[in-house]
């Protein structure tokens, strides 16, 4: 991950686009198989089938002060967003290892 070139700025603008909680989108919007930098209009974020390690950070993550990204979710620029929807029923692990 990369994420250079980031600004907190359109961090900000990307957390309004998608309308999720602030905590839960932490990670600085890169895609997570070719580390590009995501445009405010491509794109976006993934949720996949949660593990049971990703069901123990859910219940972590409702405590009051969490901050964190989820280890279920990942950025993806608009080239690689359809397939990784598409995928989005398997655990991100097996998804990641299919996108590259
Ligand atoms: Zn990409």
């Amino acid at each position: 991950m990369k994420g250079i070139g980031f600004t907190q700025k359109n961090f900000l603008q990307k957390v309004k686009k998608w309308e999720k909680p602030l905590y839960l989108i932490m990670k600085p919007p890169v895609c997570g198989i070719c580390d590009k930098d995501l445009e405010a209009d491509e794109g976006g974020l993934v949720y996949f089938k949660r593990r049971p390690s990703d069901l123990k950070w859910d219940e972590r993550a409702k405590q009051p002060g969490f901050v964190g990204h989820p280890p279920y979710a990942e950025w993806f620029c608009g080239r690689h967003y359809e397939r990784a929807k598409e995928l989005s029923d398997l655990t991100i692990d097996i998804a990641l290892n299919k996108l590259k």
